[in-house]
């Protein structure tokens, strides 16, 4: 729940959770999502797996208000933000969104990358951000001396972090995360991974994020949703979804994994 004042609820029990339902949309003649209901409980996290081409980002860029959907509903806290003649717009929505490369804007430093995430985008500064993009530096695990480079100046993995901590500045309900550490290292995603499940898990913020990477899926997930062809095959928890695979191809999906 959001009051006027922008500040969050956290006392209602609905605060965070996310309930998709029955949701389609198409591209041109392309069904990409035939009806996906999904739900996700306030503080959890649920990871996204399946097949290039399956649907899992176009599932995510609905849920952030990116696209809108064909039929079917996103209710996030509750209440409706998309279907059931509801519309809320990505900018309006309390969701945090870290696209694959962290998309940081070249020609702002670190600094005015995160502050551009604080709510009225204070990119200018003032002594009150200030404090605040260094509060988010610290949260997730980066120097304060970085705050002045350009995304380029920093290593990927800080750039995922930055990416991180502009999404964490507008104090989302819910963070989406596309495939946000596959580009790195497999030490540095690592620990990018426990950096960001130590954050999010600490502010209770609810996440959905899609993956590639099995350990992630398994180990980072409470919730384990299989994507196939634009439906859910399979909703379960990681123990479930590896010991009682829905399909050949999501057993050898997790096959390596252990
Ligand atoms: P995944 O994340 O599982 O790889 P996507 O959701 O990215 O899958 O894409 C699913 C399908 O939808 C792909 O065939 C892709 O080309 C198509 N698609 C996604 N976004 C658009 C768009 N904006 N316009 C046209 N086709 C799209």
């Amino acid at each position: 729940m959001t009051d006027t004042t922008g500040t969050t609820d956290t006392t209602d029990p609905a605060t965070g959770r996310l309930e998709v339902a029955a949701l389609t949309k198409s591209f041109g003649a392309q069904e990409v999502l035939r009806g996906v209901t999904l739900g996700v409980e306030p503080g959890s996290t649920t990871a996204i797996v399946g097949p290039s081409g399956s649907g899992k980002t176009t599932l995510l860029r609905l849920i952030a208000g990116f696209e809108r959907p064909d039929s079917g509903t996103v209710r996030l806290s509750g209440e409706p933000v998309a279907g059931d003649g509801a519309w809320v717009p990505a900018h309006h929505r309390n969701v945090g969104y870290v696209a694959q490369d962290g998309a940081l804007f070249p020609h702002l430093t670190v600094g005015q990358n995160i502050a551009f995430g604080l709510v009225g985008g204070a990119v200018g500064g003032g002594r009150r951000a200030k404090a605040r993009v260094d509060e988010l530096l610290e949260m997730v695990s980066l120097d304060r001396a970085l705050a002045s480079r350009r995304p380029h100046e920093v290593s990927g993995g800080q750039q995922q972090r930055v990416a991180l901590a502009r999404a964490l500045a507008r104090e989302p309900q819910l963070m989406l995360l596309d495939e946000s550490f596959s580009a790195l290292d497999a030490g540095l995603r690592v620990a990018t991974r426990r950096t960001v499940a130590a954050v999010l898990g600490a502010a209770g913020i609810t996440t959905v994020l899609v993956t590639h990477d099995q350990a992630e899926a398994l180990s980072f997930a409470d919730q384990v949703a299989v994507m196939r062809g634009g439906t859910l095959a399979q909703v379960d928890s990681p123990l479930e979804v590896y010991t009682r695979p829905v399909d050949r191809a999501t057993a050898e999906f997790l096959g390596d994994a252990v």
